[in-house]
């Protein structure tokens, strides 16, 4: 049987690079899908690391529709993040989603894998308004439920990033080295997601799942978590002293900030502490989200990540 072409934006990130080798690590997965590697810049390392594990590169910019319809052609499948940071422009990171869901509408894709997040201004009411890199990806979901016609879309939400606290960890006035957040110790749930290792975990078993998987909106964690016990297992595993500290802050006082992502951010933090990321209660709904994981897989622990990951301190 032929392999499907799996194209994937975002290769060479965090996502795009995950779901890639969630393929290439599994030889029953290597042997059905191909992985067509989109970057602008195929001569840059990450690239030529993916076309040394088998990818096909080809050169693609979302913000120019032709060259996404000619990156999806004749794809089976397509994984697709865009990165809001490179641009901090919702309009345009809302341009680029229709560009890949227009484009895989155009070429006959079977199954969209769209990497998205809650839209934080519904979901809260109106109460938290300014997480705009929440809202272009939830608007691009929107639009892709309303044109999709017979393509399969899924959803992926990734959760906190484990990687963001390697550099969220800083000496307080007596030196000590700590986690300040507007978060609750002991009662906020943390959404933790291994970005690099556990998100091909759920974006290719959404591939996997197929049909049952169209309209599915998944939780990208790989494990919830108070603050409290995320600093102490890591105070554990490194033996060093380390300590996290809640940051009062509310919608009026990061009102007052005054500078736009800084205020987007710190709504983010609220958006955890006051309605756990996707909505209240979520922590509890996490088999749901489980149940699309490849077959099989094992998502990562913090005490792993802990281990592992190569922390400056
Ligand atoms: P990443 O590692 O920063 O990589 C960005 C990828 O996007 C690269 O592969 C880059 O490819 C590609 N890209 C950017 N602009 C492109 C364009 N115009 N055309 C084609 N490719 C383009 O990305 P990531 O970490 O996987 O995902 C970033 C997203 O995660 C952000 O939008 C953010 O909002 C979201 N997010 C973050 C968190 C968190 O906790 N930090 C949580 C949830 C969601 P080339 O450079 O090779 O072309």
């Amino acid at each position: 049987m032929s392999q499907k072409i799996i194209t994937i934006f975002g290769a060479t990130g965090n996502q795009g690079g995950s779901t890639a080798n969630a393929i290439f690590n599994d030889s029953s997965l290597a042997s059905k899908y191909k992985v067509r590697a989109i970057t602008r810049d195929p001569s840059k390392p990450a690239a030529k690391a993916l076309a040394s594990k088998g990818a096909e590169l080809a050169q693609a910019d979302i913000d120019n529709i032709e060259s996404v319809k000619a990156a999806v052609s004749g794809a089976y499948g397509v994984f697709a993040v865009t990165n809001y940071w490179e641009t901090q422009d919702k309009q345009r990171e809302i341009q680029q989603g229709k560009n890949v869901v227009d484009a895989c509408k155009a070429e006959g894709v079977k199954h969209l894998i769209w990497s998205t997040l809650p839209h934080v201004g519904k979901l809260t009411n109106g109460e938290l308004s300014k997480v705009e890199h929440f809202e272009s990806k939830a608007e691009v979901a929107e639009y892709a439920a309303q044109v999709k016609g017979e393509m399969l879309v899924s959803y992926f939400m990734p959760g906190y990033f484990m990687q963001n606290l390697t550099k969220q960890f800083k000496p307080d006035d007596s030196g000590v080295l700590t986690l300040t957040l507007p978060w609750n110790a002991q009662n906020t749930w943390v959404p933790l997601l291994d970005i690099q290792k556990d998100t091909g975990l759920f974006t290719v078993g959404l591939l996997e799942a197929g049909s049952a998987a169209d309209g599915a909106y998944v939780h990208g964690v790989s494990e919830w978590y108070h603050p409290q016990g995320f600093v102490d297992e890591l105070a554990k595993v490194t033996g060093k002293d380390l300590k996290f500290a809640e940051e009062p802050a509310s919608v009026e006082s990061i009102a007052k900030i005054g500078n736009k992502i800084a205020e987007e951010l710190q709504e983010n933090m609220l958006l955890i502490r006051d309605w756990s990321y996707y909505g209240k209660g979520t922590e509890k709904e996490q088999a749901e989200s489980d149940k699309f994981l490849v077959p099989g897989s094992k998502k990562t622990t913090w005490k792993d990540f802990a281990e592992k990951n190569q922390w400056p301190f």
